[in-house]
């Protein structure tokens, strides 16, 4: 079974395979806030200013259409790669800078299609909470939810570096490079 992505408008489109992610999580960093307000769409922040993400392996996530749609911003040129379809602005999923850390946290903004799947295949949002410190509302802590989480993300980031696992639709496969230049924004 595969979960289908596609970003709000439909132009770019493509499939998780769910068996591998990492954790669910929940995001109340600045970065990840202004990087809401930035893209400019609405939906994406929870009522505490947090960003609901799949932490996964990105091997197991795959485009099938609308690639070209696909953009790149940094908040710096040392920040971690923030991706969204350029079309409509949808939130893809941010990526380390080093391509050695298998690792992305896709929005689920661009899965909103699937439905009742999400939950079923990666669990419901906030469960696992990070940054909560600059939430904009006072959450409820989650310290059980948040600890497994963490772990899974690091077993799961120990067992792609130990299997020498690259592969990612955000790097050439060539040059292991992103696919794209990431275009710094100064706020
Ligand atoms: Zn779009
Ligand atoms: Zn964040």
């Amino acid at each position: 079974m595969t979960v289908p992505l596609q970003c709000r408008c439909g132009q770019v489109k493509g499939e998780i395979e769910p068996s591998g992610a990492y954790a669910r999580a929940t995001c109340y960093c600045n970065d990840c806030r202004a990087y809401a307000q930035w893209l400019g769409v609405p939906g994406l922040l929870d009522d505490a200013g947090g960003v609901d993400v799949v932490a996964m392996p990105p091997s197991h996530l795959r485009f099938t259409r609308g690639m070209e749609q696909v953009a790149c911003m940094s908040w710096s040129e040392r920040g971690i790669h923030r991706w969204y379809a350029a079309c409509c602005r949808t939130p893809l999923g941010n990526t380390p800078r080093n391509p050695k850390v298998h690792y992305v946290g896709v929005s689920t903004a661009c899965l909103e299609g699937a439905g009742a799947a999400v939950e079923q295949a990666f669990g419901p949002p906030r469960r696992c909470l990070v940054a909560t410190a600059s939430a904009t509302a006072p959450v409820r802590k989650r310290p059980l939810g948040t600890a497994w989480g963490v772990v899974r993300v690091v077993v799961g980031l120990m067992g792609a570096r130990l299997r020498g696992r690259r592969e990612s639709p955000f790097l050439d496969a060539a040059t292991g490079k992103p696919i794209r230049a990431p275009q710094v924004v100064r706020r």
